[in-house]
């Protein structure tokens, strides 16, 4: 289905969000082949190493053709280096199921609970902290978010309510319409944060009726996105963003340090830059939750810390993002 332009910012037709979510490429073979890469298939772990590829099309079409190095390619693509059972790596890398407390609802931070909205994403991120989270019995939205609202309902310490999964935009906007009632009459949370990467891997999912939802809410919006790198930024990702804060949300970035992927100041200065000229600050860069299948990906703190310091001479300050690590059971993101 062809739907009107969203906004004047995009000119020509947008797709439904929904027929894109359906022909991304989950075969990991075909996705090789898309980028001119298809030679390297016999390096591919069998069973996509136990966590399902999913790639949207016009993601894999900002992949560079022909790189087997290219930094959009390296986070979705399956490897070998997933079967390696690292010491220290889990299946719960930041400690979730201890901090549940209803069906689909974690919490951890005071004031703030989060949904388990959907356990569905448009892109599977190999370096995924919950790439192996039961997401099958807990997931917020069933049952028209029944469990999850009284319970929120019942603590009025919690003013702010996060939307995260999975990614709570892969839920239709008629979900989410179920959330904004329930959240009627609940006066306490004042404040909707949500965590998503659909803005980013697939724009056209900030279509109208999300846009409207969004501008109607009553609570203070927070978007959270996921982007890593600002090669998966284009003019499309570029007008999501600006429709987002046009429905009055406060947009920013988080991004996972990466090795091989975006673990060198030319690449974060870059990304932050392009942050800002898209409308969205950085937030938070995340040292990698130490989850199975993921260890290859791991930037050592020393490094890490070495990044920060060339980024801070670089960079003014309000482009910086805090390099945190989450630590199972702490009251906060922890500061490096
Ligand atoms: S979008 Fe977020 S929740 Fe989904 S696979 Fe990527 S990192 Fe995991």
């Amino acid at each position: 289905m062809i739907t009107a332009s969203p906004t004047s910012r995009l000119s020509s037709p947008v797709r439904d969000w929904r027929e894109l979510w359906r022909e991304a490429i989950t075969d990991a073979g075909e996705l090789l082949r898309t980028v001119g890469l298809g030679q390297h298939a016999e390096r591919l772990p069998p069973g996509d190493a136990g966590f399902a590829l999913r790639v949207p099309r016009g993601f894999a079409a900002r992949m560079r053709h022909g790189d087997p190095r290219d930094p959009l390619l390296l986070q979705v693509l399956p490897q070998l280096a997933e079967l390696d059972e690292a010491p220290g790596y889990a299946t719960d890398a930041v400690g979730d199921l201890a901090a549940r407390e209803a069906r689909g609802v974690l919490h951890k931070y005071r004031g703030r609970a989060l949904l388990i909205a959907s356990g569905s994403c448009a892109v599977n991120c190999r370096y995924c902290f919950r790439r192996h989270f039961p997401y099958g019995a807990e997931i917020a939205a069933a049952g028209q978010w029944r469990q999850a609202l009284d319970h929120v309902r019942r603590d009025a310490t919690i003013s702010e309510l996060i939307l995260s999964g999975g990614d709570p935009l892969s839920l239709a906007t008629a979900k989410l319409e179920e959330l904004a009632r329930g959240l009627a009459d609940i006066p306490h949370v004042t404040r909707l944060r949500i965590h998503t990467r659909l803005p980013v891997v697939l724009p056209e999912r900030i279509d109208d009726a999300f846009a409207a939802w969004l501008a109607a809410l009553p609570q203070q919006k927070v978007v959270v996105l996921h982007a890593n790198h600002a090669n998966e930024f284009d003019a499309a990702v570029d007008a999501a963003c600006a429709r987002l804060r046009e429905a009055g949300a406060t947009v920013l970035n988080q991004s996972v340090l990466l090795r091989g992927i975006n673990d060198d100041a030319d690449t974060l200065a870059a990304l932050s830059e392009r942050l800002f000229a898209a409308g969205v600050l950085p937030y938070y860069l995340h040292q990698l939750d130490r989850v199975q299948g993921a260890a290859h990906f791991e930037v050592d703190d020393d490094a890490a810390l070495a990044l920060m310091g060339a980024l801070r001479e670089r960079l003014p300050g309000y482009l910086v993002p805090k390099l945190v690590r989450e630590v199972a059971g702490d009251a906060a993101k922890r500061p490096l």
